[in-house]
């Protein structure tokens, strides 16, 4: 049975031969498999590519797919989802954060039946910050969404044909993959590991990458962010109305004061325009969203690959 084993690199330099070689060394110890290798090179700037080309001249079971620029993990990881060619797909970084030697118990949940096997991490030798930023997305997010999503579930995971399939038939744009992988629904499991801290290179997420993220995430799982400035607006509605009638009755128990009230009037035009703008801003969010889906772009080009490719 053929199992591809697909890995996006972006300017990994430091670790595509190191991981290559360790990940091969496990797979050796799978004798009941055949291996495809597909590695995505995520149009890095360093010698990634370089790399690439030698890895796949001296190990047959290599293939690689060179993007033309930067495209971002999420295209990295569809492009290989298109061309993989294995019965089943395991995808993980290629930073070793992922450990290789989970791939065994991976395979063996697939033999169970499992279309989905995702490995949870422990958060272990995070920073605290981010530990705290994601606790609080999956929170929003989950009371948000329409589909769950697990807290230190990785993108490392199995999936099946079927799975795969069902993957790459969302075309959307807008590419949100820990939702999509719980939206086209399977039977799937969890294995745990402990946390792997990167041994070289850098994390290409920023604090500012992560926030965006995890907005796209919600605004593309969900249409509450819409419901809330109905809410919201209604409220306001009802808060001004109440102070309308208690200005009023104020009037007519005492008509002398009824000049006063510059500073109620100052805070109530700001804080309606501030509601205002949020209110567009959201608005804004979606319809850039679809700005984007009906242009309809491809979600990567391909420079160059030792496989066939259609582009
Ligand atoms: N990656 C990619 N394209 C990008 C950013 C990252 O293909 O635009 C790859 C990267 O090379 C690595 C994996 O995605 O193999 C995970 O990235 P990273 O280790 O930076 O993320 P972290 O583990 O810190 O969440
Ligand atoms: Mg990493």
């Amino acid at each position: 049975m053929k199992i591809t084993i697909l890995i996006p690199f972006y300017n990994e330099e430091e670790m595509i031969v190191k991981t290559h070689n360790t990940l091969t060394k496990e797979l050796d110890k799978l004798k009941d498999y055949q291996f495809e290798l597909l590695y995505i090179n995520d149009g890095s700037s360093d010698r990634t590519l370089e790399h690439m080309r030698s890895i796949a001249q001296n190990d047959l079971r290599v293939k690689y797919i060179s993007f033309s620029r930067n495209f971002g993990k999420e295209s990295g990881m569809l492009a290989g989802f298109e061309h993989a060619t294995g019965e089943a797909v395991i995808i993980m970084d290629g930073d070793l954060q992922n450990p290789p030697r989970l791939i065994k118990e991976m395979l063996d949940k697939f033999q169970e039946g499992y279309d989905i096997v995702n490995a949870k991490r422990t958060r272990r030798g995070e920073k605290r910050s981010t530990n705290l930023f994601a606790g609080l997305f999956y929170r929003v997010a989950n009371d948000l969404m329409e589909v769950q999503l697990t807290d230190g579930v990785s993108d490392f995971r199995l999936l099946s044909r079927k799975a795969i399939e069902a993957i790459t038939s969302l075309q959307e744009y807008n590419r949100f993959s820990k939702g999509l992988f719980s939206w086209i629904g399977f039977k799937s499991t969890v294995i745990e590991y402990d946390n792997e801290l990167r041994e070289a290179g850098q994390t290409k997420w920023s604090f500012k990458k992560s926030l965006n993220y995890a907005l796209d995430g919600i605004l593309s799982f969900s249409n509450q962010p819409l419901r809330m400035i109905f809410a919201l607006g209604l409220v306001c509605i009802a808060i001004a109305l109440l102070y309308v009638l208690w200005l009023f009755i104020s009037y007519i128990i005492s008509p002398a004061t009824a000049v006063s009230g510059y500073f109620t009037t100052i805070f109530t035009v700001v804080l309606f325009g501030g509601v205002q703008l949020v209110s567009i801003g959201v608005l804004g969010e979606y319809i850039g969203k679809i700005f984007y889906e009906v242009k309809g772009r491809p979600h990567y080009i391909i420079e160059e690959s030792n496989i066939e490719v259609d582009d």
